[in-house]
């Protein structure tokens, strides 16, 4: 009897705990989500990590949106743009990817910290705003249902839906990512390549979300940009007019100068 009352107990108080835990947070600092520091506000920075995390700004290849170490002159595109041009017409990022970039980044897809989405997704309405101006609809890089079903949340759609508010553009869930995929992290560029073909799809019955309309994929990071490309791919294939990129964060080769 005694046990029996104790264990509802416990019971109980992991309820309330659980029930309570929103409120309580409230009473504690907020913690920087690259670091852990104590901040002033939920969702900021500490100093010296936001003094650590560098904004994407022009001059900057106007078609991949990687930035130039000098100005070569207006709507000059990178080496690599020329060279292995992308199935998009131009990628935009709010940051580099890098220490802090990596710990935000990893925060939002793996510590459930969705509150970090609204600061996050406003960078990316800043950094894309050219695009945006010229897009009717988002598209955020859609999740396997699998692996949405064991992650609870697709974090490219929760920056989508920030961005859409900002710029008050509807978000579309017309593509679909119709294969697995094993994780992209630890491939080279021709294995991500390979390892995305044919993984989305934009479904016939949705065909008219996507014929004839301007878009912005969004996603988290850029690396290769495989995974986007092989999004314009598809969306290109169902009849979009235009297909942009918006990422918080891209990968800048320091070692590869752009021009
Ligand atoms: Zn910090």
């Amino acid at each position: 009897m005694y046990h029996e009352l104790r264990k509802r107990g416990t019971r109980l108080g992991r309820i309330a705990r659980a029930t309570l835990r929103p409120f309580l947070d409230v009473s504690l600092p907020p913690l920087c989500p690259a670091c852990r520091e104590p901040v002033r506000d939920v969702g900021g920075l500490c100093a010296p990590c936001w003094s650590k995390l560098s904004f994407i700004a022009r001059p900057y290849c106007e078609r991949l949106g990687i930035p130039f170490a000098y100005d070569p002159g207006p709507g000059i595109l990178s080496m690599q743009a020329l060279a292995d041009p992308p199935a998009y017409g131009r990628a935009r990022a709010a940051v580099r990817f890098d220490e802090v970039a990596r710990e935000l980044v990893h925060a939002l897809k793996y510590g459930d910290r969705l509150d970090l989405a609204p600061t996050l997704g406003r960078w990316m309405a800043i950094a894309g705003a050219e695009l945006l101006a010229d897009a009717d609809a988002l598209v955020p890089v859609p999740l396997h249902w699998r692996r949405l079903w064991a992650r609870r949340f697709n974090q490219s759609a929760a920056l989508a839906n920030v961005i859409a508010a900002a710029a008050g553009i509807p978000v579309t869930t017309a593509l679909k990512r119709v294969r697995a995929t094993p994780q992209q992290v630890g491939l080279g560029r021709s294995e991500r390549a390979r390892n995305v073909q044919g993984a989305f799809q934009v479904p016939a019955s949705a065909r008219a979300e996507i014929a004839g309309r301007r878009l912005v994929v969004v996603d988290d990071v850029l690396t290769s940009g495989a995974t986007v490309d092989a999004c314009a791919r598809a969306l290109m294939r169902a009849g979009a007019a235009q297909v942009d990129v918006l990422v918080l964060a891209r990968v800048v080769d320091a070692t590869r100068p752009s021009i």
